[in-house]
């Protein structure tokens, strides 16, 4: 019997989760915004699965958005914070060991005119707090910083790295999905303003993923 070690690239679904879902796909398959009975059943088990997800990541359901992947939380959450702020600076802060959702998207967003520093890790893939507050300059509008790796496995100070950024007024997004599922990740406790999350990196379906937006107080 082969014995599978990429757990990282993905897993397979849960027995449980596949009990959870199947009527969703053949009794219960109604569009969550139709105003009568079938839509109003998906309707509800759509927040109520929000406000697990919100429970699991210590967030407000209001703050839990539903994606495809972590692919497209990390889009979102880039491109978003770009958009919404280009007139205020463009520069990002990121480092060298994210994944590609991450890193294809900031190459994109250098192509538009946003300038990013990537940080070198150390030799256990730490990014120290100091390290990323010599990197914040006056025109840094977000840093993305990797929760844990998906290659070595480093996790990362990431409540000490989001104090950092809070000081400086700056948004802090992580890509969490490596985290999430594996590690407690509580996004409030964490002090971040963006966190993704992707279900086939915990034993859920795949091509379904979350991102966390704080709500400011
Ligand atoms: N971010 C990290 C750290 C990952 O390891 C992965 C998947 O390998 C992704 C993002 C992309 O997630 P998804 O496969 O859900 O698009």
């Amino acid at each position: 019997m082969p014995v599978y070690m990429d757990h990282s690239a993905t897993t397979a679904l849960s027995e449980h989760a596949l009990r959870e879902m199947l009527p969703y796909f053949r009794e219960e398959y109604g569009n969550p915004s139709a105003i009568y009975g079938l839509g109003q059943t998906a309707k509800n088990v759509l927040e109520k699965s929000r406000q697990r997800i919100a429970k699991c990541i210590g967030a407000l359901p209001t703050e839990v958005f539903f994606t495809s992947g972590g692919t497209e939380s990390d889009n979102w959450a880039i491109r978003g914070v770009c958009q919404r702020r280009r007139d205020k600076g463009r520069h990002i802060i990121s480092t060298a060991m994210e994944h590609n959702a991450v890193l294809r998207t900031l190459q994109q967003m250098e192509e538009d005119g946003f300038e990013v520093t990537y940080l070198l890790p150390d030799h256990l893939g730490r990014i120290s707090p100091e390290q990323l507050e010599e990197a914040i300059r006056p025109d840094t509008v977000l840093i993305s910083v990797m929760m844990a790796n998906n290659v070595v496995g480093t996790v990362l100070n990431i409540k000490e790295l989001a104090k950092v950024a809070k000081r400086h007024r700056v948004l802090f997004h992580t890509d969490a999905v490596q985290a999430v599922g594996h590690i407690p990740v509580n996004a409030h406790e964490l002090g971040v303003d963006l966190l993704s999350l992707s279900a086939h990196k915990f034993n859920g379906p795949k091509g379904v993923g979350a991102l966390y937006c704080r709500i400011p107080n």
